[in-house]
């Protein structure tokens, strides 16, 4: 007996906005046969649903049980209003919308469109662009609004009978669906040789098989060209590492399913359903004991980066293969990642044997996310494909503004009322091709969101192109402090207001003194700020040089203990620094030749992770750091070493004793890693020391957490833990990264504030 339709309103408040929250409400109205419609509020997410009343009741549980990952839902509210009779489920506009669209981001493969794509009976079986209404590209290929098929890279595919009659079926999945495609009427794979010349034959079949004789073939991916290579492959990963000149820097891997990743990483419930999320990021994962993966695909590295398949080429490959699959961004090392044609055939010819590619044109380059836990929550390290364009929401509406970001990991920011629309990952702006990238990334974000920026925010830094692009934009421009910025990028896409304590540790960022900040306590908010305290600064002998060689740091390090007696210490270090040159690197110290002072945290880490022997150099950002966290998850249950705080102009955390003591456990013959770990615990309680200070002067109980070096899990972790358990609210990213990734949101966030302040 079928019962009368019931209809409820639900109401959710929470971080529901810029995770994904519609989209999943849709689909799971679709799957449980509601109609009704989702939107945006002020205050959260409202939802009507109509239909079956045990589904209604169903849909109010997942709701919560299955909401994205990103997503946290403090408050559901449900109740019964009149059934209204309508049918089918829609995304309708925001409540408080501020005119404008937005533009979907690129989405997986549905469970729909992925049953027909291995149905031999179907039509699309085995179509490597099968998508509907509810999956498919969109923001890779949109080339301008209204999204409608003649503006996006589809317009020159016309549809064939059967796709136009799914397109104009009310009833069917495809209805209005753009990118609609079959093998008859839409893009097809070829294989090519690097010359460019075709290779007869199955591309996908011929692809798999130089898969599996170890060959490296270039992929023509949603947001641009992969590397894949069998991970399981010493030789051929191997030569795959040779051929992009990227010594160490973990390569990440696609596998077909979960039980494929849980082979060779430990993979909790949280990491599986962010894996299987409908924007397909990488997620870092611990290796398992015993992978049969090679030790060359994350070399001297605690995790593994998987992805499950993001668009159906992909699926076909991950299964056809069926085993892990090196899936490594296609570009030269600090190139942006090649999209087009010709210009990958050219990049890449001295990399991959064979490239797999279509006739369908990528309009807009986005990398892969990366994303990973810590207690328990997603932490991006890359917000890209998948997530982008999704607005966040700033605690308040304000003027258009642009912001440029920093230098590493460039991502613009565009704001529009009380939204802020992040771009995908550019990356680091050392070169022209990354310039233009920016440049290109920034004019095509304007016009799909219909934004004309009142402002520009960029970096202090004099010489960062990004500062150089912004100011001869001819709009008022902003210059923020960097760490400024990063606090104000953790205020932001935590709703807050008002003035908090900032502990901004991080790499490299330009001070208001023209020296390089870098572990700062910063109290303030959006349109001012004071820094209160910092590390104690160490010398940077030979500028750029030390941040490719930690042993560099290092020897700073001890030159702060020791002075002209340097060379006379026992620490095995010290031998990076041949006899003859000792002199001279020891006037660099004293003098401060080339040698500029730094706060950085980072520095502080890579001095470390030098003196006990980890790592002298690095092959990519972060390496030392990287690998002094993974001895430290090695470590036992160990009391932090001492550090102080000196009271000059501000506190100023010194870890000198920390250094000295260090140096005594090695001569000692401590173990490396307990060493490592002690080291995490010494800085977590510093900065507890510091903030309890800053309380007192200020009454301050909110902390922000940001800055590059809260990517390191075991410290974030130490560090939410002490403030916590010392009655201090702690604050950390959820939708941005807290590295340089996420500065533009809070250059974006602070420019807004200062021009409603006049
Ligand atoms: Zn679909
Ligand atoms: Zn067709
Ligand atoms: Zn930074």
């Amino acid at each position: 007996m079928q019962s009368a339709p019931e209809r409820a309103a639900i109401e959710i408040g929470g971080i529901v906005q810029g995770v994904g929250f519609r989209p999943f409400v849709y689909r799971l109205a679709n799957r449980l046969g509601l109609s009704g419609w989702v939107r945006n509020t002020g205050e959260g997410v409202q939802i009507e649903v109509e239909g079956d009343a045990a589904a209604i009741e169903e849909f109010r549980l997942a709701v919560r049980d299955e909401a994205p990952p990103l997503a946290v839902i403090y408050q559901l509210r449900a109740q019964p209003i009149p059934a209204a009779g309508a049918t089918g489920f829609a995304i309708v506009e925001s409540a408080r919308s501020t005119a404008g669209g937005e533009v979907s981001p690129d989405c997986d493969v549905c469970d729909d469109c992925l049953a027909e794509l291995f149905d031999p009976d179907n039509r699309r079986h085995g179509y490597p662009f099968i998508n509907c209404t509810n999956c498919g590209p969109r923001y890779s290929i949109i080339t301008g609004i209204p999204y409608d098929r003649p503006a996006t890279t589809m317009a020159g595919f016309a549809m064939c009978d059967d796709c136009l009659a799914e397109y104009h079926d009310p009833g069917n999945r495809r209805f209005h669906a753009q990118p609609n495609a079959c093998p008859v009427c839409g893009p097809h794979l070829s294989l090519l040789e690097p010359s460019g010349a075709p290779v007869c034959g199955d591309a996908l079949k011929l692809a798999l098989e130089a898969l599996s004789q170890g060959k490296i073939v270039a992929v023509k991916g949603v947001g641009g060209y992969h590397l894949a290579v069998d991970a399981g492959n010493q030789a051929a990963v191997e030569r795959l590492r040779q051929r992009k000149r990227r010594d160490e820097k973990p390569f990440a891997m696609l596998a077909a399913d979960l039980e494929m990743v849980r082979r060779h990483a430990h993979c909790s419930e949280l990491e599986g359903r962010l894996l299987l999320g409908v924007e397909r990021p990488i997620v870092l994962m611990r290796k398992l004991a015993g992978s049969s993966i090679s030790d060359l695909v994350a070399p001297g590295n605690g995790w593994f980066g998987f992805m499950l398949p993001g668009n159906p080429l992909q699926h076909l490959l991950a299964r056809g293969h069926g085993a892990p699959l090196v899936m490594t961004s296609g570009n030269l090392s600090d190139e942006p990642i090649a999209y087009r044609d010709g210009e990958a055939l050219e990049m890449l010819s001295g990399i991959a044997d064979l490239f797999l590619t279509h006739d369908r044109e990528i309009h807009t380059r986005t990398d892969d996310s990366v994303l990973r836990l810590y207690r328990g929550e997603p932490l991006f390290l890359r917000r890209s494909r998948g997530y982008v364009p999704r607005a966040v929401q700033l605690p308040a509406e304000q003027a258009s503004v642009l912001a440029v970001g920093g230098e590493l990991k460039a991502t613009l920011c565009l704001t529009r009322g009380d939204r802020a629309f992040m771009s995908q990952h550019i990356g680091d702006l050392k070169n022209a091709a990354t310039l233009a990238s920016l440049e290109q990334s920034a004019s095509d974000l304007q016009s799909l969101l219909e934004i004309t920026p009142a402002l520009v925010a960029h970096d202090l830094h004099p010489d960062y192109l990004s500062t150089h692009y912004a100011t001869a934009l001819g709009l008022p421009a902003v210059g923020v402090q960097h760490h400024h910025a990063h606090m104000a990028s953790c205020m932001a896409e935590n709703g807050l207001e008002g003035e908090v304590i900032g502990v901004i540790l991080d790499g490299t960022g330009y001070g208001t003194d023209g020296t390089t900040w870098g572990g700062e306590f910063l109290v303030g908010g959006y349109s001012r700020f004071e820094r209160h305290a910092h590390f104690a600064p160490l010398r940077l002998p030979g500028g750029d040089a030390a941040v490719k060689e930690p042993y560099r740091m290092a020897l700073s390090a001890l030159y702060s203990l020791h002075g002209d007696r340097l060379f006379d210490q026992p620490p095995a270090v010290l031998s990076e620094v041949a006899q003859a040159d000792r002199p001279l690197f020891l006037k660099m110290l004293e003098k401060g030749i080339n040698s500029p002072l730094t706060s950085s945290c980072g520095r502080l880490f890579d001095a470390v992770s030098a003196l006990i022997g980890v790592r002298s150099r690095i092959s990519y950002e972060g390496q030392a750091a990287i690998e002094l966290e993974a001895l430290a998850e090695q470590g036992g249950e160990v009391e932090p070493y001492p550090c102080q705080v000196r009271e000059e102009w501000g506190h100023v955390l010194d870890f000198a004793p920390a250094i000295a003591a260090i140096c005594a456990d090695l001569a000692r013959g401590r173990s490396r890693a307990d060493i490592a770990r002690a080291f995490h615990r010494t800085v977590a309680r510093g900065v507890l020391d510091v903030c309890r200070r800053l309380r007192e002067e200020t009454g301050y109980v909110r902390v922000v957490l940001s800055g590059g070096v809260f990517q390191n899990r075991l410290l974030t972790e130490e560090v939410a833990e002490l403030l916590a358990g010392d009655a201090f609210q702690v604050y950390c990213h959820r939708l941005v990264p807290p590295n340089d990734g996420g500065l533009a949101l809070g250059q974006a966030a602070i420019a807004g504030t200062m021009q409603a302040r006049g």
